[in-house]
């Protein structure tokens, strides 16, 4: 083993002051047989790093670089004049302890204002204002893409695009006040029911933006626009539909909380009665079961029947179209029934994790029975999706479209299918393109949540600085001792394209007229929302 491996694995445990998560130093982060390829370079100068994204999986991975590689100049590409990513623009307003992960970049930026550089307004690729990877890989040593993951799955079924269905990502993205969907038409006047399709969190989010009082989400990060046309809609009842049954799906217990405990809004239990739907005796489900089951039987507080507003889980129910009588306007939704592929308690062997693991994973297959909801409005809220970057294959980068992500050895270290025999643990480096690594969900796919975003984050930093210590190949190879130019060489790139790029100095002037602005409305911040705006207020 390499002495900075053998330091790497007996690492001192770093607790990150944003979140109080204990960080992954003490865990192996790296294979036991790891190998490392042509050992040339013979002194360690400072390693030069482009991270491509400044959400939970870019800042994550740049404050334990720093912390594990102190000297490590780092340059951070965001496509958005705003840092943040998915926590600015992810997370619900009404979680504001969620949003203080953000406080690691401010972190890293104010106790590193020589080794980290903020490139805003800087969107990768061929075009006019943007700046292509193969302008940024040349003077860097490792580029580390941590984007995430920027589109919705659809769901391709017919009526998809009828007014009135609209995706949960952008949805979310408007009440968050990404500038992409500042104008998104959201009409939520049409009709008193709302159907939200698909059951991970995104889709209680969305059902507890639509069903909250104001007055709890005036105090919140919410743009005011939002606030507007949420004080004029008309929804009363939200359906929350998914494919499979109370046990299979992904929302957590903290969020079911949440919403059974909104003021004033019932809980409508499913017509087919908890017992058909559960199958299992209570006693017999794994703990984190058993609490979801119970939670869901013992609903909200306040009656559906009593409350001004109701929202309701329906399960075994596949979307099969969305309907329109006049062929413009969202009128229905049609599911097809499923039911369980195996009795739920046949999948029990008396482990609890087998068993956990076994009913999550639990199938279901088409009865063929149709059913109707009448909405007026639908969300899509079936996953995220990440997307390849433009230009990524001229540098070697591949991307698995069929699993959406870039290919890498789960470490982080992105592998090429054309190269070695790469994917197996045992040859690691094999496949590997030199200095190319991933993180967040553009490395492992669009789930979990942001502690899970900042493990994953650390594992690939730590495996950046042991590949760095233990004299590993990276990108530009030459004879390694030559220090990479780094930020000055990208900087030379912007001018000669007159990219009007935003410094983190000047997202703290953005930053303090959203709070000037949120102060006079009583709250932490109102968000600018359009790109424009943003660099006007710079520029002026
Ligand atoms: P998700 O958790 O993966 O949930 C996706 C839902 O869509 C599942 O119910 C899934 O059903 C369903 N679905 C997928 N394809 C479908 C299809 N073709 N037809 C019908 N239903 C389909 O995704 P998400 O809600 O977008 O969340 C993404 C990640 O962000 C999750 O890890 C989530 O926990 C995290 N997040 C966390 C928070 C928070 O901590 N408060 C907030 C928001 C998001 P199946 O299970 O049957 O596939």
């Amino acid at each position: 083993m390499s002495p900075s491996l053998a330091a790497m694995r007996s690492g001192s445990s770093y607790v990150c002051t944003a979140c109080r998560t204990r960080s992954l130093a003490t865990r192996r982060t790296t294979p036991r047989n790891a190998t490392y390829s042509t050992a040339s370079v013979q002194v360690r100068r400072p390693i030069n790093v482009a991270i491509i994204g400044s959400g939970p999986a870019g800042f994550y991975s740049a404050y334990r670089l720093l912390k594990r590689l102190p000297d490590a100049r780092i340059t951070m590409f965001e496509q958005l004049p705003v840092p943040y990513g998915l926590a600015r623009y992810g997370v619900a307003p009404d979680h504001p302890e969620v949003k203080k992960c953000t406080e690691t970049l401010i972190t890293v930026a104010q106790e590193q204002p020589i080794n980290f550089n903020f490139v805003g307004n800087c969107p990768i690729g061929p075009g006019k204002g943007e700046l292509p990877l193969t302008a940024i890989t040349p003077y860097f040593d490792a580029t580390l893409f941590a984007y995430g993951a920027s589109k919705d799955k659809r769901l391709g079924i017919p009526g998809e695009d009828l007014k009135g269905v609209v995706s949960a990502r952008s949805f979310v993205g408007w009440y968050n006040g990404l500038p992409e969907y500042a104008d998104l038409p959201v009409d939520l006047t049409a009709g008193d029911t709302a159907v939200v399709i698909g059951q991970g969190n995104v889709a209680l989010d969305v059902t507890r933006i639509l069903l909250a009082p104001l007055d709890e989400l005036r105090k919140t990060d919410i743009n005011e626009e939002t606030i507007e046309a949420l004080s004029r809609s008309r929804v009363r009842d939200v359906k929350v539909i998914g494919r499979r049954g109370p046990l299979q799906a992904p929302y957590t217990i903290k969020e079911l909380r949440e919403l059974m405990n909104l003021p004033d809004v019932g809980f409508a239990p499913p017509p087919e009665g908890w017992e058909d739907l559960l199958q299992i005796p209570r006693k017999k489900l794994p703990r984190q079961l058993k609490r979801i089951a119970e939670l869901l039987e013992k609903g909200s507080k306040t009656g559906s029947d009593s409350s001004a507003k109701a929202w309701q889980l329906g399960y075994l129910r596949s979307p099969a179209a969305f309907l329109s009588q006049g062929g413009e306007h969202l009128d229905a939704v049609g599911f097809e029934k499923t039911e369980y592929a195996r009795p739920l308690s046949e999948l029990l062997t008396g482990d609890p994790q087998s068993d956990l693991n076994a009913l999550r994973a639990a199938k279901v297959q088409s009865t063929g029975r149709k059913s109707l909801v009448h909405a007026n409005l639908a969300f899509r809220s079936v996953g995220y999706q990440s997307e390849p970057l433009p230009g990524m294959s001229e540098i070697g980068v591949p991307f698995d479209a069929a699993r959406g992500v870039i290919p890498n050895d789960r470490w982080g270290r992105v592998l090429s299918p054309t190269e070695g025999v790469g994917g197996v643990a045992a040859a690691l480096t094999a496949g590997h393109v030199p200095g190319m690594y991933a993180a967040g969900w553009v490395k492992r796919g669009p789930t979990g949540v942001i502690a899970s975003t900042m493990d994953d984050a650390f594992l690939t930093a730590d495996v950046v600085a042991g590949d760095w210590e233990g004299h590993a190949r990276f990108m530009n190879h030459g004879d390694g001792l030559e220090m990479k130019e780094g930020y000055d060489g990208v900087r030379r790139e912007l001018e000669s394209r007159s990219i009007r790029s935003v410094s983190w100095s000047d997202w703290e002037k953005i930053d303090v007229e959203e709070r000037r602005r949120g102060k006079k409305r009583g709250k932490e911040r109102e968000k600018i929302r359009r790109v424009d705006e943003m660099l006007a207020l710079l520029d002026s």
